[in-house]
C-alpha cells in the first residue's frame, strides 16, 4: 500500500487534504489525474446502471434532508461503532476491529497491551451540523451517511413522473460522511467518500431472485473493468452480522495489500425502507400494480458501492513492475499501471519526439485532433521520450502518439505505442481517430 501511497502523492493523483497546514485525518484530496479516475469509475457505473437499462433512473438528492428521514432509517438510534480507549496509551479504537493476540485477547495495535481498554461505548458515526443561525435542536440536520434514503424518500415522485412500473430502480452517486472511529488504509476508510447507490424496487416474492441478479451483474461489472477475479469475491454475511433491515446481504471484496475489504454491499432490504418513510411520513408509500391488480410495498434490492473504494481497487489491481529496456541500454524496472483503457485516467499522450520548432505544429495538430474524442489527452514534449514513455507508462495512459521527422517531412503518420506490450506501430494521421477507437472498442470485448 506504501507504493501505491507514494505513486499516488509523486503523481499529484491522491494526497493529503490540507497538506500544508499538517493534513487532516481521514481526509483526502484528488488531484487532475485523481479526478480523471474518479470520473472514469462514475462514468462506467452510470453507463451500467442507466445508459444501457431503461428500468433505473437517475437522481441526485440532496445531502442535507430532513431530520426526521434519519429517524426513520434507523441512523440516529442505530448507526454507532462500539468506541474503546486503551487505559495504557490513550488511543481510541473500534473495538469490532481490534487485533488479538495468540491467546484470543484483543490488544491496542497502537503500544500493544493486552486487556487495557475501557467499557465500549456506542459512538454514532453522523456528523452533526446546524441550519440557519440559530443552534439549538430544532435546527440540528445530519451530513447524510449514505445516499440510499435520498432514493426511499423520493421514491413515489420518482416512480410517478418518470412512469416506471415496477420491477425499477433509482440510483445516484454523491457524497457521504461519517465521523469513522479509525480512518484508515488511505482512501479505504475516510469520513468523507462518494457512493454509487441504487435502489432497485420489486415485487415480493421475486426479491431473492433479484438480489442473485444485482450480485451477478455487479461481480462482472468489476471484472469487465480489468479486476483480476482471483482477487474478487462475494461473502455472504453471516446472520449475526445481518444490519437490521437486511433480509440478506453480500459484499462483494476486493483482496487489497491489508486484506479482504469490502467495496460494495448488496442487500436484499425488504420492504423495511418504504415501511418506515410511509409511516414517519404518514404518506403513502404503497405500489398499485395494474396489470396484477394488486397494492403492495415494493421490496429493495440494494448494490451499493464506494467510487473512492473502487478507485482504490482499480490502482491496486493496475500496478506493476517489470524489466523493460533501459533508456540508457540494459534494462531497467518499469512501473506501470495497466488499467483497462476505459478507467485510466489519460488516455492518450501526445509526444512529439523533441521539442524542435518543425515537429510542435504537426503535434498540436495532433492533439487538437484527438481532443473532441477522448475524455483525457496529453500533451508532453519535455524532457528525453524515453522517459516521457515511463512517465506515462507510470500512470497507466493506454496510448502514446509520437510525431516525428518523418511524420513532418515524409509520410504524415504517427507512432502508436501500447503501453502493455510496448509494440509500436505506424498509423496515418488520417486514420489516427478511427485507429484509436477501434483500440478501445476491442479492450471492451
Ligand atoms: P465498512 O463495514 O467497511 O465500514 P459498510 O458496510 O458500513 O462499510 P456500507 O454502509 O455498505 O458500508 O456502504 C456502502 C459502500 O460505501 C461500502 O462498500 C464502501 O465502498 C463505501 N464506504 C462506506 N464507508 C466508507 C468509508 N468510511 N470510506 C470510504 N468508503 C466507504
Amino acid at each position: 500500500m506504501d507504493t501505491i501511497v507514494e505513486l499516488c502523492k509523486r503523481r499529484g493523483i491522491i494526497f493529503q487534504s490540507s497538506e500544508i497546514y499538517g493534513g487532516l485525518r481521514g481526509a483526502w484530496d484528488y488531484g487532475p489525474l485523481g479526478v480523471a479516475l474518479k470520473d472514469n469509475v462514475r462514468a462506467q457505473w452510470k453507463k451500467d446502471m442507466f445508459q444501457l437499462r431503461d428500468d433505473v433512473v437517475p437522481i441526485e438528492a440532496s445531502i442535507l434532508m430532513h431530520p426526521r428521514v434519519w429517524e426513520a432509517s434507523g441512523h440516529v438510534a442505530g448507526f454507532t461503532d462500539p468506541l474503546v480507549d486503551c487505559r495504557n496509551c490513550n488511543t481510541r479504537h473500534r473495538e469490532d476491529q481490534l487485533p488479538t493476540n495468540k491467546s484470543g485477547e484483543p490488544y491496542c495495535p497502537n503500544c500493544g497491551q493486552a486487556g487495557q481498554f475501557t467499557e465500549s461505548r456506542a459512538f454514532n458515526l453522523m456528523f452533526r451540523t446546524f441550519v440557519g443561525p440559530t443552534e439549538d435542536s430544532s435546527a440540528q440536520v445530519w451530513l447524510r451517511p449514505e445516499t440510499a434514503q435520498g432514493m426511499f424518500v423520493d421514491y413515489a415522485h420518482v416512480q410517478l413522473t418518470s412512469r416506471k412500473k415496477v420491477p425499477f430502480g433509482i440510483g445516484q452517486i454523491g457524497r457521504s460522511f461519517r465521523n469513522e472511529i479509525t480512518p484508515r488504509n488511505f482512501i479505504f476508510r475516510v469520513r468523507e467518500f462518494e457512493q454509487m447507490e441504487m435502489e432497485f424496487f420489486c415485487k415480493p416474492g421475486t426479491d431473492e431472485e433479484w438480489h442473485r441478479y444485482w450480485i451477478r451483474q455487479r461481480y462482472d461489472w468489476y471484472t469487465r473493468l480489468g479486476i483480476t477475479p482471483e482477487n474478487l469475491r462475494i461473502r455472504p454475511h453471516a446472520t449475526d452480522e445481518l444490519s437490521h433491515y437486511s433480509k440478506g446481504t453480500v459484499d462483494v471484496e476486493y483482496r487489497f495489500p491489508m486484506g479482504w475489504g469490502e467495496l460494495e454491499g448488496i442487500a436484499n432490504r425488504g420492504t423495511f425502507d418504504l415501511t418506515q418513510h410511509a409511516e414517519f411520513s404518514g404518506k403513502d408509500l404503497s405500489y398499485y400494480d395494474q396489470a396484477a391488480d394488486e397494492r403492495y410495498i415494493p421490496n429493495v434490492i440494494e448494490p451499493a458501492a464506494g467510487v473512492d473504494r473502487t478507485a482504490l481497487a482499480f490502482l491496486v489491481d493496475a500496478y506493476a513492475e517489470e524489466e523493460a529496456p533501459s533508456v540508457k541500454g540494459g534494462t531497467e524496472t518499469r512501473t506501470v499501471l495497466r488499467f483497462h483503457p476505459d478507467i485510466a485516467p489519460v488516455k492518450v499522450a501526445v509526444l512529439p519526439l523533441s521539442k524542435k520548432d518543425t515537429l510542435t505544429p504537426t503535434a498540436k495538430k495532433v492533439n487538437d485532433l484527438l481532443k473532441p474524442h477522448f475524455v483525457n489527452v496529453d500533451y508532453d514534449e519535455a524532457g528525453q521520450i524515453g522517459r516521457r514513455y515511463r512517465r506515462q507508462d507510470e500512470v497507466g495512459t493506454p496510448f502514446c502518439v509520437t510525431v516525428d521527422f518523418e511524420t513532418v517531412e515524409d509520410d504524415d503518420a504517427v507512432t502508436v505505442r501500447d503501453r502493455d506490450t510496448m509494440a509500436q506501430e505506424r498509423i496515418p494521421i488520417e486514420n489516427l481517430v478511427r485507429y484509436l477507437t477501434d483500440r478501445f472498442t476491442a479492450a471492451r470485448s
